[in-house]
């Protein structure tokens, strides 16, 4: 029976020597609420709330947002919830905030945060709902940040509407280089691995072929990674990690390594990002990120980081 409860312990994530990395979950919609409790996530580390709008002609009310936002924080009764605005663009295209007529590369577009420039109300409703939530565990943050001014101006209308917790995605290789000055206009960031990756490498993340690019162990990747984690723990700003290199157990270490201080991931990865931080020191997990930055493959850059982090087999 002890040796049951020690296999399926849900305590929060921390290091060997104690140090404490809150392991949150990624979750894109109400359903998959159950799964990240039960997984033992403190939180949510990415709410994408795309599902509220995807095939419909009109947003959802201001009313019906409130109402799934107090779900997801139900579901968490003690940890945050971190809630993504509208990720629009790209492949997901929305009927009442159109794209531009001629957008050759969608992904290089007016996407995310951009275009609400042009549809100031729909933002407006959604900020609008999450502060009738009127919850302190509710923190707000905005996609596809590329400079400082977007950041400040999206962080401007969130305090507008009264909300205090409020941060940006680093997913644009722009922010991570400049995470500084993108700091200075919100509480925190969240680095977002996958489009930072596609950004980075100029490759698209659908496209198989390009597997290889987006290996999320690629040092130029762990150079951006460490850039703006660093430039984080310089502002005293907290810093986490939202995309998919977050679920690979030895990534994870590497990423704490370099200074992220939460782990947001898909529910069913939870249990072993768990297990393989709570087996190694932070500095075990700071030599890790430090010999795999001075890798030049991603291949090398994993199997040096492995060196380190032996209770990974
Ligand atoms: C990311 O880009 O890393 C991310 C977490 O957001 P999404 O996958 O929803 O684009
Ligand atoms: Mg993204």
């Amino acid at each position: 029976a002890l040796r049951a409860a020690l296999s399926s312990w849900q305590g929060p994530g921390r290091t060997a020597d104690g140090h404490q990395v809150p392991l949150l979950a990624n979750v894109g919609g109400p359903g998959e609420l159950r799964d990240a409790a039960g997984a033992g996530a403190e939180g949510i580390g990415l709410y994408r709330t795309e599902f509220l709008f995807l095939g419909r002609s009109e947003p959802p009310s201001e009313e019906e947002q409130r109402q799934a936002y107090e779900e997801a924080l139900a579901a968490f009764p003690d940890g945050k919830v971190v809630v993504r605005t509208l990720d629009v663009g790209a492949d997901k295209p929305l009927a009442f905030v159109p794209a531009p007529a001629a957008e050759p590369n969608p992904a290089l577009g007016e996407r995310g945060l951009r275009r609400f420039r042009r549809f100031p109300g729909v933002m407006e409703t959604q900020l609008g709902a999450l502060a009738a939530v009127g919850s302190e565990r509710l923190r707000v943050m905005a996609p596809m940040v590329a400079t400082a001014a977007e950041a400040a101006w999206f962080a401007q209308m969130c305090r507008a509407k009264g909300l205090t917790d409020v941060g940006v995605m680093i997913e644009i290789p722009a922010a991570a280089l400049r995470a500084g000055d993108v700091l200075a206009a919100v509480d925190f960031v969240s680095i977002g691995t996958n489009d930072l990756s596609q950004y980075a490498f100029a490759a698209d993340r659908r496209l198989g072929a390009m597997s290889a690019l987006h290996d999320p162990w690629q040092p130029a990747l762990l150079d951006l990674v460490a850039l703006a984690a660093g430039a984080a723990g310089e502002a005293g700003k907290p810093c986490g990690i939202c995309g998919e290199a977050a679920a690979d157990p030895a990534l994870a270490c590497v990423l704490v390594g370099l200074g992220a201080g939460t782990l947001s991931m898909a529910p069913s990865a939870l249990a072993a990002v768990r297990a393989g931080l709570g087996a190694h020191t932070l500095e075990q997990c700071r030599r890790a990120a430090g010999v795999a930055r001075e890798q030049e493959t991603a291949a090398d850059a994993r199997a040096a980081a492995r060196v380190h982090l032996p209770e990974l087999g």
